[in-house]
């Protein structure tokens, strides 16, 4: 089967593409930098199957990002049959700088001039006739996303690409035109191939093409040396780029013809990015945005209408109905619930009245067997199911945001006030992505240039919280509204996402400011066009997540409940123990163990508090095992509380009637340990996928430097919160302490600095 690559500059539609024309579902996303390694996928729209290469998005083929590298040498040495240059039409200019570069290869290109939707739309027209002869190549117009004129253009690659085709250089008649005729015939001589690409390459003394043919640098050098006077002695680089940018403006850009003639007149688009990206009003909104968002996932209390209401449509369901769970659906007495609630009530009714049903089908079975699966498995599973409505929610709007090209707005805004403390925007892209999920975004950190940088981000990466903490966030956020009358599940979840930012933030800051100190590399984004989400994109994506959260449901999760029910029933000596024993059993005994270590974060301190220790032990496989955990466990420790006199709550949520009667119980578990002990799983070690994928990004060194970082934040963060959080007057010391931690990191900073300028001079 023959191999087409698709190449083209960022967010030029290559995903959209090469989904079109695969059916595969790869993420699309509205900025640069969302794809990083290559992938490949079948097309048989034309007249034969081909396979299609998706490469990094690049702006040009010197190796100054990962990419780029990744792109080049893809080209070069895997010889596609055909390269489909995908260009942005609407920015058809900037594109056209890559296709003068691929031209260069002697591979069969296809231009194809994708976002023409747009272009129409806006009035404006490309001759693609007289462009394709005056590039030399056949050029198609189509639209990615409305799936336009895909069939031709893979007809007409296939016929492209039975063709050999010559590389071919817009240079010849520059000012290094000569010096470019003379290195392709040096190179020839040496049997390399795609010579003209390796000579213009060389021209532009490209490092790689440097270090990989030093014999010919010379050449360049003594070109240099006679034209020392002369505008392009110097900076070779510019040089060339101004020569092939001045070639496209002269001789390929007079095919567009423009409806609006003054690019200085405001388009809507930047009128909105006017109030969008404001130096002072920026974040704010991002935060007003953000807060709605959660309003709406998170919310029992819908526009602050509570009190409105006092009455419940559901009366007539008797409370001892197995439909009782239904009564809550639309509204409380607190509120109306939002949309993300209404569904996970919804939910959660189905899910008890299945339960219920297990229980009665096994009324006439062993204890231990009935307890295994109705309390043990079910409990567990359907504590982390309940939550699945509101992730999903939550993602369809951040997909929404991300889609209309909001969160490149949100980069550009950030990497401004980043780059003040030395940070680049590139580095943001991949925490972003980290609200999704580590792995991909740990991934995604090769795009950045400067190696240090890198190491601090991936540190990073697990506090910006992923979906498989959200459930943690949302029941223990719960259980504080439940048990303390404190009703605003949306305010403490957003909070939470905040301060997971917010710690990133600083440990990053911290580190390039001391130990690991380094030239951010210049980050040029360009703010891509707003335009409606696309339904099919953002349902692809939450679709996605709702299977993959139902496959990890019903494997790692159900494996963990019944291991964690086993280890609560069963002593070391392997003996069955009823709920009213548990605390004699393997697990309770490791978890009283460890238990003294989460004192100073609060929950540790009750009796039972073991339970939360245990917990943040599953989470290490998974995230989402920390809530299935305490559902698997609660209504057994609920049975051992009863059994020794406690008067236990009975709400019909187990989590909710354990942290209640903890309360009751223990003075020290206040709302401040409850957050502690989300903040710890949110910052602490990151599950098991995302941790492998940490220790095949870095060194053996750095990757245990980075656990003992995980371990120590989450600890220092979150006895923060449960000491100041209990003894306010203790923020006075933490004040102080954070005050002198930045004064020397100050101080330490301006004296690497002057040292640096020293050794500059000298
Ligand atoms: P990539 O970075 O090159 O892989 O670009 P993506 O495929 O992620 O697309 C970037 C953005 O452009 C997405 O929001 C797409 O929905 C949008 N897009 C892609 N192709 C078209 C098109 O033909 N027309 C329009 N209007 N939008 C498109
Ligand atoms: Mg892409």
């Amino acid at each position: 089967m023959k191999n087409f690559a698709l190449a083209g500059n960022p967010n030029c539609g290559k995903t959209t593409l090469f989904n079109s024309l695969t059916g595969s579902t790869a993420h699309v996303g509205n900025w640069p930098g969302v794809t990083v390694d290559k992938r490949v996928g079948v097309c048989s729209l034309g007249k034969e199957a081909v396979n299609i290469v998706d490469l990094p998005g690049i702006y040009s083929l010197s190796p100054y990002t990962p990419e780029e590298v990744i792109s080049r040498n893809y080209i070069i040495d895997e010889k596609p049959d055909c390269v489909i240059d995908i260009i942005d039409s609407t920015n058809l200019e900037r594109n056209l700088y890559l296709t003068t570069q691929i031209m260069e290869m002697n591979v069969p290109v296809i231009v194809a001039l994708n976002m023409m939707d747009v272009v129409e739309k806006n009035g404006d027209v490309i001759d693609e006739l007289r462009l394709s002869q005056a590039l030399g190549v056949p050029v198609v117009k189509i639209s990615a996303l409305k799936q336009d004129n895909l069939k031709r253009l893979m007809d007409l690659a296939i016929e492209a690409a039975e063709k050999k085709r010559n590389g071919k250089t817009v240079l010849e008649e520059s000012p290094v035109g000569h010096l470019i005729k003379d290195l392709t015939i040096a190179f020839s001589s040496l049997g390399v191939s795609d010579p003209l690409f390796h000579a213009c390459k060389l021209a532009e003394l490209d490092e790689l093409e440097c270090a990989n043919h030093p014999q010919l640098v010379n050449m360049v050098k003594e070109f240099q040396k006679v034209n020392v006077d002369s505008k392009f002695g110097q900076d070779y680089e510019a040089l060339i780029a101004d020569e092939r940018y001045k070639y496209i403006t002269s001789k390929y850009a007079i095919f567009m013809k423009k409806a609006r003639k003054d690019d200085r007149v405001p388009t809507k688009s930047d009128k909105i990015d006017k109030v969008l990206t404001h130096v002072v009003f920026g974040i704010p909104i991002f935060l007003c945005i953000l807060f709605v968002i959660f309003h709406f996932t998170f919310s029992e209390n819908l526009f602050f209408l509570g009190g409105l209401f006092n009455s419940d449509c559901f009366d007539f369901i008797p409370d001892d109905s197995i439909w009782a769970g239904f009564k809550g659906l639309f509204y409380t007495e607190n509120g109306i619930n939002s949309p993300g609630v209404m569904l996970s009530n919804l939910v959660n009714g189905f899910t008890n009245i299945f339960s219920t049903l297990a229980g009665n089908a096994l009324s006439g079975a062993p204890e231990w067997v009935s307890g295994l699966i109705v309390d043990g498995v079910l409990g567990g599973i359907f504590a982390v199911i309940g939550f699945l409505p509101q992730i999903l929610v939550l993602f369809l709007f951040f997909s929404i945001l991300e889609d209309s090209g909001y969160m490149a707005r949100v980069a550009f805004i950030l990497d401004k006030l980043f780059r003040k403390f030395g940070l680049s925007g590139r580095a943001f892209l991949p925490m972003i992505m980290g609200f999704g999920c580590s792995v991909p975004a740990m991934i995604n950190t090769r795009t950045i240039a400067d190696e240090k940088e890198r190491i601090a981000t991936i540190r990073v990466i697990p506090f910006f919280s992923c979906g498989a903490k959200l459930p943690i966030l949302t029941a223990i956020a719960g259980c504080i509204a439940m048990a303390f009358g404190f009703n605003n599940v949306d305010l403490i979840t957003m909070g939470m996402y905040v301060l997971g930012m917010v710690v990133a933030i600083v440990s990053v800051l911290l580190m390039r400011k001391t130990f690991m100190r380094g030239h951010s590399s210049p980050f040029i984004m360009e703010l891509p066009t707003y335009h409606l989400p696309q339904a099919k994109s953002t349902a692809l994506l939450v679709w996605d997540k709702a299977k993959h959260f139902v496959k990890k449901a019903f494997t790692v999760i159900l494996a963990s409940t019944i291991v964690i029910w086993f280890v609560s029933h069963f002593s070391w000596n392997w003996t069955y123990l009823p709920d009213e024993q548990m605390s004699e059993s393997i697990l309770s005994s490791i978890g009283q163990l460890f238990k003294p270590l989460f004192v100073p974060l609060g929950f540790g301190i009750s009796e039972y508090g073991w339970v939360f220790v245990v917990a943040i032990v599953t989470g290490l496989i998974a995230k989402e095992n920390v809530v299935a955990t305490l559902g698997t466990l609660a209504a057994s420790t609920l049975a051992l509380m009863a059994s020794k006199g406690i008067d236990v709550s009975a709400t019909g949520d187990a989590l909710n009637d354990l942290v209640m009667t903890m309360r009751a119980t223990s003075s020290s578990l206040n709302p401040a340990a409850l957050l502690a002990f989300i903040a710890y799983n949110m910052l602490t070690v990151p599950c098991f996928a995302a941790v492998a994928t940490a220790r095949g990004e870095l060194t053996k060194k750095d990757f245990w430097i980075t656990v003992i970082f995980w371990l120590a934040v989450s600890y220092v963060v979150s006895s923060a919160i449960y000491v100041i959080g209990s003894f306010w007057w203790t923020a006075f010391i933490y004040v102080a302490a954070i005050a002198l931690i930045i004064l020397c990191v100050h101080l330490y900073d301006k004296a690497k600095k002057n040292k640096e300028i020293k050794e500059a001079n000298a």
